[in-house]
């Protein structure tokens, strides 16, 4: 698969654009200049790719804007080898910077053109999740839990208990929250039955839906 100067260049730019609106984490800005984000997208988009803007994927889904991907990572802010669950893999982009983060990364897309064509993707790029389902994120993966992190990619209506039943203690869920904007939002389960919230500005997303089986 084609990377060259020119794509390498545009994204040493994109990630000193990222660092100068807050993102501080230099394995996340690492990750934006290492991960070639054209190579997720329609080849015929290859030059907005490292404009710092959403675009369009198949189904009329979304490769969320690099920095929304640098932000939600920064909020999880993982350490290696943490179980990482994420909700709507979508073009795969957003688990590219989990993978290079050394996560062990569980991954639900409930398209399923989408993640089948991610599916091949990823072998492509020899990206390696721990499980990749096609499914309902909503209920997360009840037999693989519990996380030490959970981000969601997609917009919720709601904060869903299945999600934060599925977090260790100490674990935190990352999710944009609300209807037609959506409230970044970090949940921490401090204890077996107490949660911390807090949230970070608005931001838009493509809508989670239930699924269609
Ligand atoms: N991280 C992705 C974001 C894609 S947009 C990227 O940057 O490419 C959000 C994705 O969530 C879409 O692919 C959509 O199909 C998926 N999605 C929506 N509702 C879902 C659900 N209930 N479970 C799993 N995935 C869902």
């Amino acid at each position: 698969m084609e990377d060259n100067f020119k794509h390498k260049g545009r994204r040493r730019i994109l990630a000193s654009e990222l660092r100068e609106k807050g993102i501080k984490d230099h394995r996340i800005l690492s990750a934006i200049e290492n991960i070639p984000r054209h190579l997720f997208i329609d080849p015929g988009l290859s030059e907005q790719a490292y404009i710092d803007k959403a675009l369009p994927i198949e189904n009329n889904q979304t490769i969320s804007q690099p920095y929304t991907v640098a932000f939600q990572t920064q909020l999880l802010n993982p350490s290696d080898r943490e179980k990482i669950l994420e909700i709507g893999t979508g073009s795969g982009y957003q688990t590219a910077v989990l993978d290079y983060l050394n996560l062990d990364i569980y991954t639900i897309e409930r398209d399923h053109a989408l993640y089948r064509s991610t599916s091949n993707l990823f072998d492509k790029m020899k990206i390696k999740p721990k499980k990749f389902i096609y499914g309902d994120g909503f209920n997360g993966m009840h037999d693989d839990s519990p996380f030490d992190g959970i981000i969601v990619t997609a917009g919720s209506p709601v904060i869903p208990k299945k999600l934060v039943m599925q977090l260790k203690i100490g674990g935190r869920l990352i999710i944009p929250v609300g209807k037609d904007v959506q409230v970044m939002t970090k949940i921490i389960r401090i204890s077996e039955n107490e949660l911390k919230k807090e949230t970070f500005g608005n931001f838009r997303f493509v809508p989670m839906l239930k699924n269609k089986n």
